[in-house]
């Protein structure tokens, strides 16, 4: 069944992916590790059948619930800006939506922890991931502001949803030397921000203006 479901576009994907990846080169991403992880990740399987074609282009797409793939860009930016050159462990992805990004996170960390609210989305993350023979991304359905408190520390942290100030849970589960991204505001006005834990505290660089999602309480 995996072999015929989006065949169409399997047989040109990854052509179509190393355009993406000379693209998203073009727009200022510049770590070849994230360049080559995204070019490994067959992004058309994770979207609907009939989306699949637009699945390279540069835009977030809808997966059901109002909520959206970043767009190939966003993604890259975010693990950019999270890896910061180095190689990461452990890391924690809130919002794990269609498990994209987690996919990516998963070529450039030992493990990935993934949660989300929203429970089909995460069955239908759950079956693609496992589809796609990823071993070392874990799934949890919760809400993603409390962390995951047995896991932690984290050396990194990615929220794919935006909130006015990141959650002292998130703070509290970051390892010393960790670093942890996250959309940060309300509705339109919003801006990527890099919290690093150094042993003095919490240091914060505010980076461009971003678009994401709302993170939102609770599960359903
Ligand atoms: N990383 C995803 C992007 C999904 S959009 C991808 O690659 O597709 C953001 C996701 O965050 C949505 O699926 C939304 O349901 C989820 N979300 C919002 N608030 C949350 C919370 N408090 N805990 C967990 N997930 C949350």
């Amino acid at each position: 069944m995996s072999v015929t479901r989006h065949s169409g576009i399997g047989m040109t994907s990854e052509r179509t992916r190393a355009r993406m990846v000379e693209r998203l080169r073009a727009q200022g991403i510049k770590d070849n590790n994230v360049l080559t992880a995204m070019g490994m990740v067959p992004r058309h399987i994770f979207v609907d059948e009939a989306l699949s074609i637009r699945a390279y282009e540069d835009s977030a797409l809808p997966i059901g619930f109002g909520q959206t793939i970043s767009s190939p860009y966003s993604v890259a930016r975010m693990i950019e800006v999270l890896r910061g050159g180095a190689d990461l462990q452990c890391v924690l992805e809130v919002g794990t939506g269609c498990g994209y990004q987690a996919a990516v996170l998963a070529k450039l960390a030992r493990e990935v922890y993934s949660v989300e609210r929203i429970a089909t989305l995460l069955g239908r993350a759950r079956r693609t991931i496992r589809e796609l023979r990823i071993g070392n991304i874990k799934l949890k359905h919760g809400d993603g502001s409390i962390g995951l408190k047995d896991v932690a520390p984290f050396d990194g942290i990615i929220l794919a949803a935006a909130i006015p100030t990141p959650p002292q849970a998130l703070l509290e589960q970051l390892a010393q030397g960790g670093r942890m991204v996250l959309p940060r505001g309300i509705g339109e006005t919003q801006q990527m921000v890099l919290i690093e834990r150094t042993a003095e505290g919490f240091q914060e660089t505010v980076l461009e203006m971003v678009h994401f999602v709302p993170l939102l309480p609770g599960v359903r």
